[in-house]
């Protein structure tokens, strides 16, 4: 007897998995060129240079048993120190390294806070259209995901559904901006508001509502796109970040959870993070690439790819009568499909090789995700392929 939701788990490939295999399929009969894959959210342009100097001179310079040694669970104090201060001067926040937990990228940072949160009964609130793998990590910690309708015209929050949707259960409300599909970033008004609905919702009920702010996508914005930082606006928020976007590096798994002072109780809950993290089994995040993160703080990889692709589409869709919310941030686009089943859009778009991922998956039926984390090459090319499916409903 094995446990069937695992098995279910390992056994189903995502939509997003099923089409980037259609692609390698169909790659090898039509030649790569002829096949537009934009299914995947792999990020396309290589780490920057003092990623792999950063990674050399640690291997040169350390010593082996210390660097490919465990570290403490929470990661290496001088690590968290420098990240505490980079975020500090960043953020005007008063961290020092015991606010950090470093963890194997956003994802186990955001199990981390789902388990150490989550007691029986506990509901997690997620705002449509959102990343999918959040229910995963939800039910794995034993919570029930409530989802909130999308706000369709701008993908900001539809404040009705959520006061709707929120109970004495609520435990913790997952906040991701830039957001994975929509590319929108959550405007200080949004974050104002949430917070305010959620300070009168925690006094009401009389325990906190948290807020874990799922931020990988923090430094890919557009146009002087500012990102609120959710702790200044919210006390009991934990963040969850990572370098997989940012320094193009997800291979490498490295992120972190920071648990502010201003939480209340920090310590406690910083100490269930640590436990979740324990009883995960993640013992620490990988030694060397803990260094390297914490070398190269305050680099990204070359964004300006994405910033040239973005213009491209977006202008591209537009101009071809595709509705889509400006995306201010993340290598995302999400226009509404050209028929209401996205389903059958996306299997449409197949026939011209074009593989876009149905938006029903990520909570916003009438919508496709395009990822457009790809060379701008293949996007010029595409574009009069996107034409000629737009025609087909003209
Ligand atoms: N959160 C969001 C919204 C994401 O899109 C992703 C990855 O695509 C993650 C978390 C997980 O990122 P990581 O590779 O750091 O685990």
């Amino acid at each position: 007897m094995l446990n069937e939701r695992m098995v279910g788990l390992g056994t189903a490939r995502s939509v997003i998995r099923e089409l980037f295999e259609y692609g390698k399929q169909r790659a090898a009969v039509v030649g790569e060129e002829n096949v537009f894959d934009f299914s995947i959210g792999n990020p396309s342009v290589p780490a920057p240079p003092s990623v792999n100097e950063e990674a050399i001179r640690l291997l040169r310079e350390t010593d082996p048993v210390l660097l490919h040694g465990y570290t403490s669970a929470s990661g290496d104090n001088a690590v968290k120190s420098t990240l505490a201060a980079a975020l500090n001067a960043r953020f005007g926040m008063d961290y020092t390294g015991d606010n950090l937990y470093c963890t194997v990228g956003a994802a186990a940072a955001l199990c981390c806070c789902l388990n150490g949160l989550c007691c029986p009964g506990d509901e997690f609130v997620v705002f449509a259209p959102y990343f999918p793998e959040y229910k995963v990590f939800i039910e794995g910690a034993g919570g029930k995901m409530t989802l909130i309708p999308p706000e369709i015209d701008g993908f900001q929050i539809d404040f009705a559904a959520f006061e709707a949707g929120v109970n004495e259960r609520t435990k913790a409300v997952i906040v991701n901006s830039p957001n994975n599909p929509s590319g929108v970033v959550y405007s200080e008004a949004t974050i104002q508001k949430l917070a305010a609905l959620l300070e009168a919702k925690s006094a009401e009920y009389g325990h906190p509502i948290y807020i874990i702010a799922d931020e990988p996508y923090r430094e890919i914005v557009y146009d002087g796109v500012d990102v609120p930082y959710i702790p200044k606006y919210y006390a009991n928020t934990l963040v969850c970040y990572s370098w997989s976007k940012s320094l193009s590096m997800p291979g490498e798994r490295i992120g972190y959870v920071a648990v502010p002072n201003a939480v209340e109780d920090w310590e406690l809950v910083f100490a269930a993070v640590a436990g979740a993290g324990r009883s995960l089994g993640y013992v620490n995040a990988p030694s060397l690439f803990q260094r390297v993160a914490a070398a190269c703080v305050n680099d990204t990889a070359d964004l300006s790819v994405y910033a040239a692709n973005r213009r491209l589409l977006l202008d591209g869709l537009r101009g071809m009568g595709f509705t889509c919310v400006e995306p201010g941030g993340t290598f995302y686009i999400f226009p509404r499909t050209l028929e209401a089943d996205d389903a059958a859009f996306s299997e449409r778009a197949k026939k011209h090789d074009l593989l876009v991922v149905p938006g029903s998956g990520f909570g916003a039926p009438g919508h496709v995700r395009i990822s457009y984390c790809v060379p701008t090459a293949r996007i010029e090319r595409a574009l009069p392929v996107f034409e000629k499916l737009a025609a087909e409903y003209r």
